[in-house]
């Protein structure tokens, strides 16, 4: 079956059909480098990766690009209170992002552009704006006048005023209309800046990614993604930038969004206390486990992250690698890759739901299968299937050892534990509660109590 992919342009699911098929070209806006990646960045991350691997498996030159947002007020915020050059932040946070994702196994991108590494280009493509009508300078500040733009509007699907008002645009006197956005802003001498014809100064955040793309990718791209909080300002803001900058050229022909994620029913947030770091979470367990809760739900779906989520998601691959346990002496057949029902849902708008329910599938008939024969090819189909989703990295015996490593702390016994602590409070029985809580200090149990509940992780 072709590829389908469902583009928000068009809010339809479309058949897939590159620019060139020898060429395929995917961008994904990646992270602002200032902190640790919490689980909701890991998400366009895990998706776009899993989309790499499908579409890698059908085309020969696939050429994804994910940025790193190495220029930006959170980091420049970041550097001035820690009194270093941003490079020190950047480099940190970066070399951690990898790493992070890599135990998700989130493979390498074919490209990873630095925004700071392309501010000539950047620069270039603001001259051509202003040069078409699109763009004009004022107060050091260059802005792409929005009404120049006549389909602007078209991505995001808003009207016009309640874009504005709901991304709370600035209104400068500097603007001919409220809905213009900046390209270049003047730096002051405290502020990272670069030479341009406009004064010292620094890119817009939109203008950045634009830039890269034309860069790497050309002028015209298959497949651009990211979070659906990305649609409006800033892929609204690209679209417009990039069709007017190459004077009406289809900038992306595929825009794909992944849903939001939220913590137990809550939006993720530094007041609330909640906001969950890839980088802890993976020292609790296995990075595998966070991919598989990642994408057990169809990636346009928002998802609610829970500790029993993950929880699930890590019992599911025991099952999965206790299947390839009981296969461990048979020899997987050669030639023989993932199952087409398999194939077929991921290669439609990466139905992963679907595609987890087949691996359990061929799980489920490597547990039953009586013939030598057929358990080895059920074998290559496992491991071959495991591939394409970023799933089965490990050898069972690897598997088996790291997850009772990283459980030592049985999660159903905490979760009853904290159960039992709330009621005990409740009953106010604060003896009682002290107890339980010094019963999981001595698991090794830190809690995490705040307003909406409590949660925990190990110490
Ligand atoms: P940022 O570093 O904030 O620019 O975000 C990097 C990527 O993570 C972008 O594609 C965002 O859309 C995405 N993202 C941020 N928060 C969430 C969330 N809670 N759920 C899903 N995606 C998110
Ligand atoms: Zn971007």
């Amino acid at each position: 079956m072709p590829i389908r992919l469902h583009n928000t342009l068009s809010k339809e699911k479309e058949l897939f059909e590159p620019l060139d098929p020898e060429r395929v070209t995917m961008y994904v806006c990646g992270p602002t480098v200032y902190s640790y990646a919490h689980i909701g960045n890991a998400r366009p991350a895990v998706v776009f990766d899993t989309l790499f691997r499908v579409l890698k498996n059908r085309y020969s030159n696939v050429v994804y690009a994910r940025n790193i947002t190495d220029v930006d007020d959170k980091i420049n915020k970041a550097a001035r209170e820690q009194n270093v050059d941003i490079s020190v932040i950047t480099q940190k946070f970066a070399g951690i992002y990898r790493d992070d994702m890599a135990a998700l196994n989130v493979q390498r991108p074919s490209i990873e552009p630095h925004a700071t590494a392309h501010m000539p280009q950047m620069i270039a493509m603001i001259e051509k704006l202003i040069a078409n009508g699109n763009a004009y300078a004022a107060e050091g500040h260059v802005l792409f006048h929005v009404p120049s733009f006549k389909d602007y509007g078209a991505l995001s699907k808003r009207d016009m005023r309640e874009m504005i008002a709901g991304a709370r645009v600035e209104v400068a006197p500097y603007k001919k209309d409220p809905a213009d956005f900046v390209l270049w802003k003047p730096s002051d001498d405290e502020t990272p800046g670069w030479d341009s014809p406009w004064g010292r100064g620094r890119p817009g955040w939109h203008i950045e990614c634009s830039a890269m793309i034309e860069t790497h990718l050309g002028e015209s791209i298959d497949i651009h993604g990211g979070g659906h909080d990305l649609q409006f300002p800033h892929h609204e803001n690209e679209l417009a930038q990039g069709t007017c900058a190459h004077d009406g050229k289809l900038y992306v022909k595929y825009w794909m969004h992944n849903g939001f994620l939220n913590v137990e029913g809550d939006k993720m947030s530094k007041s609330i206390g909640n906001v969950l770091l890839v980088h802890d979470l993976i020292e609790q367990t296995p990075g595998e486990a966070i991919r598989l809760a990642l994408i057990t739900g169809h990636y346009r779906a928002p998802l609610d992250w829970t500790a029993n989520g993950l929880v699930e998601a890590k019992k599911k691959l025991d099952r999965l690698y206790g299947a390839l346990e009981a296969l461990t002496d048979i020899e997987p057949a050669a030639n023989i890759g993932a199952p087409d029902a398999f194939v077929d849902a991921l290669e439609d708008d990466l139905n992963t739901p679907k595609a987890i329910a087949e691996l359990f599938g061929l799980a489920k008939a490597a547990n039953t299968s009586t013939s030598a024969e057929e358990k080895a090819q059920i074998k290559a189909q496992l491991l071959a299937a495991g591939d394409l989703i970023g799933l089965l990295q490990h050898t069972p015996a690897e598997w088996f050892d790291t997850a009772k490593a990283a459980s030592d702390i049985d999660g159903e016994k905490v979760d009853s534990l904290i159960e039992a602590r709330k009621q005990a409070r409740a009953n106010k029985d604060f003896a009682e509660a002290d107890r339980i809580r010094d019963e999981l200090d001595a698991m090794g149990v830190e809690l995490l109590d705040s307003r909406e509940g409590t949660t925990w992780k190990a110490k």
